[in-house]
C-alpha cells in the first residue's frame, strides 16, 4: 500500500470488509458495540486494538475507513474524523494548547477560524499574535522561544494568498512549535503539506472531499502520537466526532476527488486566463496565473492553482449586479462543489470584520469568490462574460 499512488489509495486505502465481503464500503450505522464477556469489555476499555470499537464518539468502523484512507492519501501517520471542518480546526488547536501558551497565526483566515483564534483561545489564556502570512520576516519576528504552535491557511480565503509552508515550518521548528495547516484550498489532491514541513493538516471535508454539497465533515491529520495521544482524548470526550453515515459519504467522495478536483482546476485556470485577458474586471486573482503575487510559490507548493478564483467587479453595486445576472453559478457560500458557486465575501462570509480589517485583507466591496464546479467550461465562461457585460460595462 505504501508504494501506491494517490489515486489508488483514494479508492482502496483503509478498506475494512465485513464477513459478507461487500465491494462498496459498509455503513456501520451503530453507536455501540457488543462484548462477548464482561472480561472482554473490561479489556477493551483498558486497551482496544485497531479493529476494536467501544462507542461511536470514540470510533466506528466506517469512520475508521475514512480516517485511514485520507491519512494514507496525505502521507500522515493517522487521522481523526470530525463533525465539521471547524470541529477539526478547534480540536487540533484546543487539544494541544493550555493557558499561558503563545500561538502565531496568519491574519487572513476563514471567519470561523479567526473567531477561534481571536475570541475563544484568548478567553482561555492563550496569547495569539497575528501576522501577514505572506511576510516571512513578520513570522520570524513574531515566533518566540515559547511559541507553542503556528496556524495558517496554506491558501487564504477569499483573497488566495499562498503561504510558504516550508519556510514558516522551518522558523516554527527552530523553537519546536507545532505547525498546523488548514489546507482546504490546496485540496488533498495538490497537497504536499506534510512533506513540506506541516506537523498537523486540517481539512474541511465539506469542501472537495464530499464535493457534492451533501454533508459537513472534517479531519485532523498528524503523527500517531499526536492524533491518538492528544487529539483523540480531547475529541472523544468533547463530542466532535464524525457520524458513520457522513464518513461513508466522504469515503465515496474520496474515490472521485482526484478526477473532480483536476477537472475543476483545469476549468478554473482557463476561466482565470480568459477573464484576465478580456480586461473587463478590476482584478482577477488565481494562484495559477502568472500575474499572481506568489505564482512561483504556488507552482512549487501545489503544482496547480486549485478550484477557486476571485474577481473584483470594482464596486459593491457592480458585484451585486454581476451576481444577480449569473445563470449557472449559484449564489451560495460552499466551495469545492460540483456546482459552481459565487460568493460576495464582504457582505456574507466576512461580513463580521470591521471595514479596516476587510481593506487590510483585500476584501474589497467588489470582490467575488468563484468556486468552479464540474459544468462545461464554455458554458461557465459565457455565464461569467454575460454577467460581467451586464454589470461592469458602465464602470
Ligand atoms: C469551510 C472552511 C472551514 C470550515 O469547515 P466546515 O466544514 O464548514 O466547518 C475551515 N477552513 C477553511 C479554509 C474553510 O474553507
Amino acid at each position: 500500500m505504501k508504494t501506491w499512488k494517490k489515486r489508488t489509495k483514494a479508492v482502496h486505502a483503509g478498506i475494512r470488509r465485513s464477513q459478507y465481503g461487500e465491494v462498496s464500503e459498509a455503513i456501520f450505522m451503530t453507536q455501540g458495540f457488543v462484548y462477548d464477556t464482561a472480561e472482554a469489555a473490561e479489556q477493551r476499555f483498558v486497551e482496544s486494538g485497531a479493529d476494536e470499537f467501544i462507542y461511536a464518539r470514540y470510533g466506528n468502523p466506517t469512520v475508521a475507513m475514512f480516517e485511514d484512507r485520507i491519512a494514507a492519501l496525505e502521507g500522515a501517520e493517522d487521522g481523526f474524523a470530525t463533525a465539521s471542518g471547524m470541529a477539526a480546526v478547534n480540536g487540533a488547536l484546543t487539544s494541544m494548547l493550555r493557558a499561558g501558551d503563545h500561538v502565531v497565526s496568519a491574519r487572513a483566515l476563514f471567519g470561523s477560524c479567526l473567531y477561534i483564534l481571536e475570541e475563544i483561545l484568548s478567553r482561555y489564556g492563550v496569547e495569539v499574535t497575528f501576522v501577514d502570512g505572506t511576510d516571512l520576516t513578520a513570522w520570524e519576528a513574531a515566533i518566540r522561544p515559547d511559541t507553542k504552535a503556528v496556524f495558517f491557511e496554506s491558501v487564504s480565503n477569499p483573497t488566495l494568498e499562498v503561504i510558504d509552508i516550508s519556510t514558516v515550518a522551518m522558523l516554527a521548528h527552530a523553537v519546536n512549535a507545532v505547525v498546523v495547516v488548514d489546507n482546504v484550498f490546496a485540496t488533498p489532491v495538490f497537497s504536499n503539506a506534510i512533506a513540506q514541513g506541516a506537523d498537523v493538516v486540517v481539512y474541511s471535508a465539506t469542501k472537495h472531499i464530499d464535493g457534492q454539497g451533501r454533508a459537513l465533515g472534517g479531519v485532523i491529520l498528524g503523527t500517531r502520537d499526536f492524533i491518538r495521544g492528544t487529539v483523540e482524548p480531547y475529541m472523544k470526550h468533547t463530542g466532535g466526532s464524525m457520524s458513520p453515515f457522513t464518513a461513508w459519504l466522504m469515503l465515496k467522495g474520496l474515490e472521485t476527488m482526484d478526477l473532480r478536483v483536476r477537472a475543476q482546476t483545469a476549468t478554473a485556470l482557463r476561466l482565470a486566463q480568459l477573464l484576465e485577458s478580456d480586461g473587463n474586471l478590476a482584478q482577477v486573482i488565481y494562484p495559477g496565473l502568472d500575474s499572481h503575487r506568489q505564482a512561483a510559490l504556488a507552482r512549487a507548493q501545489m503544482g496547480a492553482g486549485g478550484t477557486v478564483l476571485a474577481i473584483d467587479a470594482g464596486s459593491q453595486a457592480a458585484a451585486f449586479g454581476l451576481l444577480n445576472a449569473l445563470e449557472i453559478f449559484t449564489i451560495s457560500n460552499n466551495l469545492g462543489d460540483a456546482k459552481s458557486i459565487a460568493t460576495h465575501p464582504a457582505t456574507t462570509t466576512h461580513q463580521r470584520l470591521p471595514d479596516a480589517t476587510k481593506a487590510r485583507l483585500g476584501i474589497t466591496p467588489g470582490l467575488i469568490r468563484l468556486s468552479v464546479g464540474l459544468e462545461d467550461t464554455d458554458d461557465l465562461l459565457a455565464d461569467l462574460r454575460g454577467a460581467i457585460d451586464a454589470a461592469c460595462s458602465q464602470r
